[in-house]
């Protein structure tokens, strides 16, 4: 069933637009120490080559944010042009009015209204960071997390609430006051002088259930882009799971303008997983495409070895590995459908429901690979050659089928 997207404006960061009917937009965030500028700079880069098409990273003191401008020089050099956002917690309005070269080199500041003084007599924090978000012509996120939400708003929400004849219950009201700071910070924002169109909100929790509650509600009052994920996902399997059962719920309802899949990753883990998490996401939904996809069986008793499961892993890695290259000798070639199975079971069958597939030999079957293309049988493959001359044949196909000068030659 096609998505409808919810009614957004359209926030420009850094020359990347984000909400009405753009892509949702893949962003990541940097887990090294900001004032350390070669190691900051070497994971934005990791990020965007991975396909984060934004990256956050902290900016929590005066080495951090006086390192955000070299950052910036240092990924120009790498030829990385990725839209850089600011972090902030409690001191960000000292840092951007101390550090103008810094709030230069972001593109967008994210503002946590639970630490900043907003709804406070005087919130001249606040009121600094956005004065600075004017100045230099910048959009900020305003996200609010359950984890420092304004304590006294809460409270006072609270209050009301146990005053009512029906009280809503504590965790109903925790997430009305999530969407009140959002739309407060917002709304305060505006009236001092940013533009409507220079704010996205998110509000993030841990819980699937909650993360979806207070996004629909978030979303039936206001048009600002939304920015959805989970505060911590957690690690591994869960992490991913829990990400992605929470995004695809409120994506399949139309909800969500950019994601992040905030997983912990283990000591010395690749961060660039996040990001690959989010693309899987959103062409599961089939609402964006990024990498040719491989169908592969989970394999049973039929097959006889792990050399199936070792063809599928690198079949998707040599596709994942070609797309900084396919992308533009290929136009299309992301939408492109492989399938690497493990016998005839449903070999046949799956391959002929792909560009091009292959279906090993299973327990006394002849050792033989036949190759779909097309839906049509192509070649059968035996020997120890398998997997290179599979990859020889996938090569052909996009060539011929992707080729951007194929119309040209005459292909
Ligand atoms: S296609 Fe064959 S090997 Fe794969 S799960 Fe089905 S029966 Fe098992």
């Amino acid at each position: 069933m096609p998505v409808t997207r919810r009614k957004s404006v359209v926030v420009d960061i850094g020359g990347v637009k984000v909400g009405g009917h753009h892509p949702i937009m893949v962003q990541s965030m940097t887990n090294t120490d900001t004032a350390d500028v070669t190691g900051t700079a070497n994971q934005v880069a990791q990020l965007a080559k991975a396909g984060s098409e934004v990256v956050r990273i902290t900016v929590n003191t005066d080495e951090a944010a006086a390192a955000v401008p070299r950052i910036k020089d240092t990924l120009m050099l790498f030829g990385v042009n990725v839209p850089l956002v600011g972090d902030f917690h409690y001191n960000g309005h000292l840092l951007l009015k101390k550090y103008p070269d810094c709030a230069r080199a972001l593109s967008k500041y994210r503002i946590n209204p639970g630490n900043v003084n907003i709804g406070r007599k005087t919130d001249d924090n606040f009121r600094t960071m956005i004065e600075c978000a004017i100045e230099y012509d910048r959009p900020v996120r305003i996200g609010v997390n359950w984890g420092s939400l304004d304590g006294q708003l809460l409270t006072r929400m609270m209050d009301e609430n146990a005053r009512l004849p029906e009280p809503l219950d504590a965790r109903e009201v925790t997430m009305n006051a999530i969407v009140e700071s959002a739309l407060l910070a917002a709304e305060a924002a505006e009236r001092y002088g940013l533009a409507h169109n220079k704010i996205l909100l998110s509000a993030k929790v841990s819980g699937v259930q909650d993360l979806i509650l207070v996004n629909r509600k978030l979303a039936a009052r206001c048009d600002y882009p939304l920015h959805l994920g989970l505060t911590e996902a957690g690690l591994g399997s869960k992490g991913i799971t829990y990400t992605a059962a929470a995004l695809s719920v409120l994506l399949q309802e139309g909800i969500g303008d950019t994601i992040r899949a905030s997983l912990t990753p283990l000591p010395n883990g690749d961060r660039t997983e996040e990001v690959l998490v989010c693309q899987q996401i959103l062409q599961a939904l089939e609402l964006r495409t990024f990498t040719p996809q491989v169908t592969a069986c989970p394999g049973c008793g039929r097959t006889t070895s792990t050399f199936f499961q070792d063809m599928a892993d690198q079949i998707q890695r040599y596709l994942r590995e070609q797309m900084p290259v396919w992308k533009g000798q290929y136009p299309g070639v992301e939408a492109m459908k492989v399938a690497v199975m493990g016998c005839v079971v449903n070999g046949p069958g799956e391959s002929k429901h792909a560009n091009i597939g292959i279906s090993l030999p299973g327990t006394f079957e002849e050792p033989v690979a036949p190759v779909y293309v097309d839906s049509k049988l192509f070649r059968t493959l035996r020997g120890d050659r398998i997997v290179e001359e599979f990859i020889g044949m996938l090569n052909d196909y996009v060539d011929k089928n992707y080729s951007s000068s194929r119309d040209t030659v005459g292909l």
